[in-house]
């Protein structure tokens, strides 16, 4: 049983509002809070076409719908997250802001809120350590898109207490989603083994083992993948992948996650992925 019935989420782009639409469809409270009002507005027309999808596939009633959307509440002020049991930082991926916000919700929020971080990359111990509560700070990485991924890591800092985690843990299982607990560390789980094995398929591709379409193909089919790593490549962007190769390359000092010269190449040819219209294939 969670205890969490009313939730703050700080930042309305793709996560943020991926996650106060997870909220919101199982009946806690939302505060979004942006820093502009069109980024609000646009979080909002967001999730109410999510919604509309869920309708038309009779997954959900347009009163349910109706119920989901006005436990919503968007705003650009912080004053608004008081009152939450939990508040989630999805704000844009950069360490000076995320400290700046967490400071600012250390003067807002009582002392027993847990602050959460939706942070792909940056340690929870480090963000921990900057802000008043570090026992009652944590890491919850959603996956996108946050409505249908089942997976919530939970990523515990060296000071996050178990009640913390416990209640943490409670509350992504209230969502219907299936968490797992993690220790702080540079990708946590899913991106340490998932990137590495990106950027050895640009190895492969390099080498002229197989082409793009074959070792997709193969990994598809032989290992059961929903997409081939390259084509994943693609929909996450090089210069992404290539980013968390280098943090993992400086943080762990093993040559093993060394990036791919492929890859860097393609990168830097601008050529990353399906938001240029061309990676390792063209759109
Ligand atoms: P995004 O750019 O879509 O949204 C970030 C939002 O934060 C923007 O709307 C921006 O206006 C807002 N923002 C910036 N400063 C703010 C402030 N001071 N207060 C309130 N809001 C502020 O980014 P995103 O893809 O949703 O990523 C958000 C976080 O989630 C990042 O830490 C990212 O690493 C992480 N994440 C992203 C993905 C993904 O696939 N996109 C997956 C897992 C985790």
């Amino acid at each position: 049983m969670s205890n969490i019935q009313t939730v703050g989420i700080i930042g309305s782009g793709t996560m943020g509002n991926g996650i106060a639409q997870a909220c919101a469809t199982s009946g806690m409270q939302v505060v979004l809070v942006d820093i502009a009002q069109a980024a609000v507005d646009k979080a909002l027309a967001t999730v109410s076409s999510s919604l509309d999808r869920l309708i038309k596939k009779e997954k959900m009633t347009v009163a349910e719908k109706d119920a989901a959307l006005a436990r919503i509440k968007g705003s650009t002020n912080y004053e608004d997250l008081k009152g939450a049991q939990l508040v989630i930082e999805a704000a844009t991926e950069n360490e000076a802001l995320k400290v700046k916000i967490l400071q600012q919700l250390d003067g807002l929020l009582g002392a027993d809120v847990i602050v959460a971080t939706n942070t792909s990359s940056i340690s929870i111990t480090k963000l921990a350590a900057a802000t008043q509560r570090p026992d009652r700070f944590i890491g919850m990485h959603f996956f996108n898109p946050v409505p249908m991924m089942a997976l919530v890591e939970i990523i515990r800092g060296l000071q996050t207490s178990d009640a913390t985690h416990d209640a943490v843990k409670a509350m992504a299982e209230a969502l219907g989603k299936t968490p797992i607990t993690v220790k702080n560390a540079p990708g946590f789980v899913v991106n340490r083994i998932l990137v590495p094995m990106i950027n050895e398929a640009f190895f492969v591709l390099a080498e002229g083992l197989a082409t793009a379409e074959d070792i997709d193909a193969g990994m598809k089919l032989g290992c059961n993948q929903p997409i081939g790593p390259l084509a994943l490549a693609d929909m996450i962007g090089l210069d992404v992948c290539l980013a968390v190769m280098n943090v993992y390359m400086a943080e762990y000092n093993d040559s093993k996650y060394r990036p791919a010269p492929l890859l860097k190449e393609m990168v830097a040819a601008g050529w990353l992925g399906r938001k240029t219209k061309r990676g390792v294939y063209t759109y």
